[in-house]
């Protein structure tokens, strides 16, 4: 089974992601985590990408689909594999559409995780703030500055992807509000 978890930042995807991995031996493909590591590796793209995600812009349509397609490419998903914070754009919806048929392989659900814009702000900057006190790394677009760039190019270029793929007849949407196990039980319902 293939899924894709879509929604603002903030609204639970990661957290969900990997309740999942645990729960159902699917593999979770991060967009985000993957173009973390990209801009650890000193290059010249690797400067780029970390200036426009630290101001909380999309990187490239060819950049990240070509990070999917190699992730699709050496497979090894027994459960399936779950789309995190990809695709954002139609164009990267489209080039998903493409790969996962080059692979012989279907797109069986996608789950829009609702959040109101006031509580997605207060995640995000309390997840800065909880990182900060444990010592850990505090992501450098978890801010209030970035994070309204963030719910913008949500809102202009992924939030289409609903309509999108309720036309396809896959789309399904929870409530992304309430404890980390209560939004587990709204996507266990819809995938069985
Ligand atoms: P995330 O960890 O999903 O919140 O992503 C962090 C940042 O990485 C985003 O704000 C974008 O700058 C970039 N990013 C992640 N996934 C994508 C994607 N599918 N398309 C374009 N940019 C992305």
């Amino acid at each position: 089974m293939n899924i894709i978890l879509l929604g603002p930042p903030g609204a639970g995807k990661g957290t969900q992601a990997q309740i999942l991995v645990e729960g159902r031996n699917m593999v979770q493909l991060s967009t985000g985590d993957m173009l973390r590591e990209a801009r650890t590796s000193g290059t010249e793209m690797g400067k780029i990408v970390a200036d426009v995600m630290d101001r909380g812009d999309l990187v490239t349509d060819e950049i990240v689909i070509g990070l999917i397609r190699e992730k699709l490419e050496a497979g090894g998903a027994s459960g399936g594999f779950i789309f995190d914070g990809f695709p954002r754009t139609l164009a990267q919806a489209d080039a998903l559409g493409e790969l996962l048929k080059e692979e012989g392989q279907s797109l069986d659900a996608v789950i829009e995780m609702r959040v109101d814009d006031d509580t997605l702000v207060r995640r995000v900057v309390n997840r800065a703030e909880e990182a900060k006190a444990a010592g850990q790394a505090v992501r450098a677009d978890d801010n209030a500055e970035s994070m309204k760039t963030r719910l913008m190019a949500y809102y202009k270029q992924t939030s289409p992807l609903i309509g999108y793929y309720y036309a396809k007849g896959n789309l399904s949407s929870i409530d992304g509000l309430g404890d980390i196990d209560e939004v587990k039980a709204r996507i266990s319902e819809i995938l069985g």
